[in-house]
């Protein structure tokens, strides 16, 4: 068999918690090619990290009285040990917390907005009235307009609505059972119009 050069990545979990079985899985069928391929003498960059990002960490975090990174800082360690303990061969184990992550996004974001494929657009933005916290899907309840259920999230689980801010009545924060506000405020967003776009079918950045 002939030498190449891989690139392997396996998903990066998202680090709000031990990482569980299912977050294994994927990390031992990218171990077991990137395994296979040196094997095969192919010259092997195996990479991987933790995706320290999203609502649930802050979730997480707020519930046991921590800011998010210093969650974070708890768990990096413990969820580092869990991929050593299965010998899981990563060349590379990022965070996306990493500075040189971080420079890289923002470089890449800057340029959409540059050249406007992310552009700002008034949205209507959902505050718990207690914390004005802003709450994402998973942080609302309340009763499905459409079926009368209870829901959460992003979508009704009776009948399948896709949740929007007024979806939902009498919405209530699910940490702390406070009422929601709605407030109109300029977000920045993928701008489907953008000629690069419509060309490519994705978001792209000039060369
Ligand atoms: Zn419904
Ligand atoms: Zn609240």
């Amino acid at each position: 068999m002939t030498s190449k050069n891989k690139i392997i990545y396996a998903a990066w979990p998202y680090q709000s918690s031990i990482l569980g079985v299912h977050n294994l899985i994927p990390m031992m069928r990218a171990d077991a090619y990137a395994r296979f391929s040196r094997i095969c003498k192919s010259k092997v960059t195996f990479i991987t990290g933790f995706d320290e990002l999203g609502s649930r960490t802050e979730k997480i975090a707020k519930n046991l009285k921590l800011r998010p990174i210093e969650l974070l800082e708890k768990l990096y360690p413990a969820n580092k040990d869990c991929l050593d303990k299965f010998s899981i061969s990563y060349d590379v184990l990022g965070r996306t917390s990493d500075k040189y992550h971080y420079d890289f996004v923002m470089s890449v974001i800057e340029e959409l907005i540059e050249n406007k494929t992310i552009i700002q657009k008034e949205d209507t933005i959902s505050y718990c009235t207690s914390s004005n916290n802003e709450l994402v899907g998973s942080m609302i309840k309340g009763t499905c307009k459409n079926c009368g259920s209870v829901a959460i999230g992003d979508q009704c689980k009776s009948c399948n609505l896709l949740m929007t801010h007024n979806s939902l009545l009498h919405s209530k924060c699910t940490t702390c059972n406070n009422e929601v506000k709605f407030i109109k405020k300029n977000s920045w967003v993928l701008d489907l119009n953008n000629k690069s776009i419509k060309k490519n079918g994705h978001a792209s950045q000039s060369s």
